[in-house]
């Protein structure tokens, strides 16, 4: 009922609107159709003259129009003082110029019998966003304030026990749903960050736990029988060696993860050349691991740069190819290529464990390793990835990764490219 009054209401405004543009139109063809009959015969007059005469002259002859009959006997007269007469039949002239007038006036007149019929639909089609806005403007001024259901609100804020896994906010008020629903969506959002930072926590404590108990075990067991025996000392100082190393990049590892989820990691965004990179750590990983192979492909261009952080960038690049090293048995080839076509891209490319569908899924989730990755002793801690996953979103990147188990894997990182 309200809408069909609603819609009756816009298609009166719509009519009234269409109507005096209408008249507008009508009025402004009226003026129009005037001036160029007047500018036409005035042209036809000063013509006449010119060929009779062989010149015009505004000013001094005698002009008038005679008329014998119809429309079809007029004639144009002009005598000069002491002069010539010219005596000009016109009635052809005026014949046509009317039934041009006849042939115009009908042409304007259907389109403003169209304008009538039809304008009036498109002003309300176009009318239509104001419209919406006018009624939700009605409808906020109609919200009645009611102090007592804000009341209500708070109380049923100051009630709700955010610690509580399932406690919600429970408001019957229809006015108020609204806001019930955007604080329980509020609430459940700000649990599950909270619930993700405490795991981050327990998992950190947790990994750190067993370097601590092993360097523990090692400092004892040197304590009761190490101080004199050579093995011992040997075997202790060496496991110290090798558990603080992983300890010290653990926490390095934390520690940027923690500055990124504070928002404290800042980045230095300039034009870096991925190729230049990649030969460094190329060049690099050649260096410290004699035991695999390799090799280094550049696609066209030649040189792709991208707008990035290069410290950052390098070690995303460092971290896949730590993976590749790590995953992928002796001997074999690892390949490292850099290109460019609608995106930059980078990618490390190895020959080994691979990983299945289900742990693809997961290798960008804290701590995450694959049931292969643990039993194997390659020793990381399952943050690389997660680390490098942050420095890509924080380029506007993305990965791609295509792995098969026992065949490889190859990690490719796309980048926008300079614009
Ligand atoms: P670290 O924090 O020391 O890098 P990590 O290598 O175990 O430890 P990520 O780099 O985050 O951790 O990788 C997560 C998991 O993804 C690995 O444990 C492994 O199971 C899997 N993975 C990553 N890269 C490869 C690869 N090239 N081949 C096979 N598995 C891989
Ligand atoms: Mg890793």
């Amino acid at each position: 009922m309200k809408q069909k009054k609603e819609n009756r209401r816009m298609t009166s405004i719509a009519r009234k609107i269409n109507r005096l543009w209408v008249w507008k139109r009508f009025a402004s063809y009226i003026c129009l159709d005037v001036m160029i009959v007047l500018m036409v015969i005035t042209c036809w007059c000063v013509a006449g003259e010119i060929s009779f005469f062989g010149s015009f002259h505004l000013l001094g002859p005698h002009r008038s129009f005679e008329m014998q009959g119809g429309i079809e006997s007029i004639f144009y007269i002009v005598s000069q003082r002491g002069g010539e007469t010219l005596r000009l039949n016109s009635g052809l002239f005026f014949v046509m110029l009317r039934t041009c007038a006849i042939i115009t006036g009908v042409v304007q007149m259907i389109s403003l019998i169209h304008s009538i019929r039809f304008d009036a639909r498109l002003i309300r089609h176009q009318l239509h966003p104001l419209n919406e806005l006018a009624k939700k403007a009605e409808e906020l001024s109609s919200i009645a304030f009611d102090e007592s259901k804000f009341q209500q609100l708070e109380d049923a804020i100051s009630h709700v026990h955010p610690e509580n896994e399932d406690e919600h906010l429970h408001i019957s008020d229809k006015d108020l749903m609204g806001i019930s629903v955007a604080v329980n969506n509020l609430m459940d959002r700000m649990r599950e960050s909270y619930r993700q930072q405490s795991r981050f926590v327990s998992d950190a404590s947790h990994e750190l736990r067993t370097p601590i108990s092993v360097i523990q075990g090692y400092v004892n067991m040197l304590d009761r029988w190490g101080k004199e025996d050579e093995t011992v000392l040997t075997e202790a100082i060496e496991a110290l060696k090798h558990e603080s190393e992983h300890m010290s990049r653990l926490v390095e590892q934390l520690l940027f993860l923690a500055r990124s989820d504070s928002g404290r990691n800042r980045m230095t965004i300039e034009e870096v050349s991925l190729t230049a990179l990649m030969e460094e750590v190329f060049e690099e990983s050649k260096m410290i691991d004699e035991g695999h192979v390799y090799q280094m492909k550049t696609e066209e261009p030649n040189d792709v740069t991208v707008m990035g952080d290069a410290t950052m960038l390098k070690q995303t690049m460092r971290i896949l190819a730590d993976n590749a090293a790590k995953y992928t048995k002796q001997g074999d080839e690892i390949i490292f290529s850099v290109g460019a076509s609608e995106e930059a891209f980078f990618s490390v490319q190895d020959t080994g464990t691979g990983m299945g569908e289900s742990d693809v899924i997961h290798v960008f989730e804290r701590f995450y390793r694959s049931d292969e990755a643990r039993s194997s002793k390659s020793g990381g801690t399952g943050l690389g990835l997660s680390i490098a996953k942050w420095i890509v979103d924080k380029h506007k990147g993305h990965f791609d990764i295509l792995s098969r188990k026992d065949l490889g894997t190859r990690i490719t990182v796309y980048l926008p490219t300079k614009k």
